[in-house]
């Protein structure tokens, strides 16, 4: 696995539907959408989406290790990834967020970047 294989995107490069605030950046409010660089294939994903994914990666050990590494470490309470393949192109892709603990039972999810691998199949 080549580390030189997986990019980085900014938030605002890949979803749609992220809010600004003043002390806040691409917060997820409700749903956003992702689109796939490699293919364009378009994700819904949810406020509970980001909320369940934290801490858990459906990636193989050695691929996550790849990813860890390139994962870059954000100031805020705690902070997730939630990793998946597209369900097009078969990329490994990992959504980078911070999690702003808001009451004892609730958080704000900021987006801050994908992290994508190399399309493994073509459309
Ligand atoms: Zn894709």
């Amino acid at each position: 696995m080549r580390s030189a294989a997986i990019d980085h995107f900014d938030a605002r490069a890949v979803f749609r539907g992220l809010l600004d605030g003043a002390d806040y950046r691409n917060r997820v409010a409700g749903t956003c959408i992702y689109r796939c660089p490699r293919c364009d294939h378009r994700i819904r994903f949810r406020w509970r989406s980001f909320y369940q994914a934290n801490g858990r990666s459906i990636f193989q050990r050695q691929l996550q290790r790849v990813f860890d590494d390139l994962t870059p470490g954000l100031p805020a309470d705690e902070q997730g990834f939630l990793d998946f393949y597209c369900p097009t192109c078969a990329a490994p892709t990992r959504i980078v967020f911070s999690a702003q603990d808001y009451t004892k039972i609730a958080y704000h999810f900021d987006i801050y970047a994908a992290l994508v691998g190399e399309a493994k199949r073509v459309k």
